[in-house]
């Protein structure tokens, strides 16, 4: 085996496995193929030490401080495929140059995330990270009393607008058509003073600055906000998991055991492409989790071959 580790993503999760593993002077192999999920975005919030960096920077400092472990090397390289071998995996993918690549590794770790699948209608792509948000926790403060919409239906957008009271007191649901809400529903929206606007969506409007205008209604109406929330439907970036069969969660998330294994023997996950809450440093520290498990199999191995 060429690798002890083939990591497969280089975001929060897979810089921080690397990293960990590299202490461990394990042959990693760290597969960079391209941005990551908050490219969009103007600065990461809510990371240790690192609040309001651009998220580029972040990766920038992680693989930066690779460098000195001799035994992790970093490649632009897109996996596209993973066979399972007697003891270990056969990669093979792309490098950034268009090369056909192949490679072995006796463990794999899946740090591939996931993506955001956004509503099909003008503004949602384009304001996406700057207009139209999708977690509270990472841009909330910095829209904190300004007119917010929350754009879904049903128990999801009034459980997002409820969380969203803690940022600000002019919240309106807008939910394009229909919104499925019940009579509780309903009742909680009024409660707390959230509005609600049921009318077919046209489309965002945003200003020179990136941030988010209004929304147009197809009727010509519109409602002025300073930016959107909404809960995105999520995909995994890579098939991967799936192809090799590993079980995957109701939502589609790849499932892990305690030691972030997947159901495939061998086969590891972490950050956003694993279920649970999603922020890059909970993706770095699942990186680090998995690489500590991952090195104690490894050694396991190893010294039980031994003896
Ligand atoms: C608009 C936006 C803003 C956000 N802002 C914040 C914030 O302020 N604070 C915060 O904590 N979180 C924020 N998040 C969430 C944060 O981006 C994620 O939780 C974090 O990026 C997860 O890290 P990860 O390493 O699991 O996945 P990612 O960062 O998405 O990294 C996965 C990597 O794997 C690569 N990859 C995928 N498939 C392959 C393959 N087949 N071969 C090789 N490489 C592959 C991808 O190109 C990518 O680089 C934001 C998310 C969005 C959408």
């Amino acid at each position: 085996m060429e690798y002890d580790v083939l990591v497969i993503g280089a975001g929060s999760a897979g810089l921080s496995a690397a990293l960990t593993l590299g202490r461990c002077r394990r042959r990693v192999l760290l597969a960079d193929g391209g941005a990551p999920r908050n490219a969009p975005s103007g600065a990461v919030h809510n990371f240790l030490t690192r609040d309001g960096v651009r998220p580029a920077k972040l990766l920038e400092l992680g693989r930066a401080q690779l460098a000195p472990y001799p035994t992790v090397s970093v490649q632009e390289l897109k996996i596209s495929e993973l066979k399972k071998l007697a003891s270990g995996f056969r990669a093979t993918g792309t490098t950034s140059q268009g090369h056909a690549w192949s490679g072995t590794a006796r463990r794999v770790l899946l740090a591939t995330g996931v993506d955001d699948v956004l509503p099909p209608l003008p503004g949602f792509r384009e304001l996406w990270g700057s207009g139209v948000l999708h977690c509270p926790y990472c841009h909330g403060y910095e829209v904190r009393d300004q007119p917010l919409a929350v754009f879904g239906r049903g128990k999801t957008a009034v459980g997002l607008a409820l969380l969203l009271t803690n940022w600000s007191s002019d919240i309106v649901v807008v939910t394009d058509g229909p919104g499925h809400l019940t009579a509780y529903g309903r009742q909680r929206l009024r409660q707390h003073h959230i509005g609600l606007r049921q009318e077919p969506v046209a489309g965002l409007v945003g200003g020179p600055d990136g941030l988010l205008r209004c929304v147009e209604f197809t009727d010509g109406n519109y409602l002025e906000r300073k930016a959107l929330f909404l809960h995105a439907p999520q995909e995994q970036r890579s098939s991967l998991a799936a192809d090799l069969g590993a079980k995957l969660n109701g939502k589609g998330a790849v499932w892990v055991d305690k030691n972030s294994q997947t159901s495939i023997p061998g086969l590891y996950a972490a950050g956003d492409t694993t279920p649970g809450q999603q922020q890059a440093l909970i993706a770095a520290a699942e990186g680090n989790k998995a690489a500590i498990c991952l090195n104690e199999a490894l050694t396991k191995e190893q010294v039980s071959s031994a003896g």
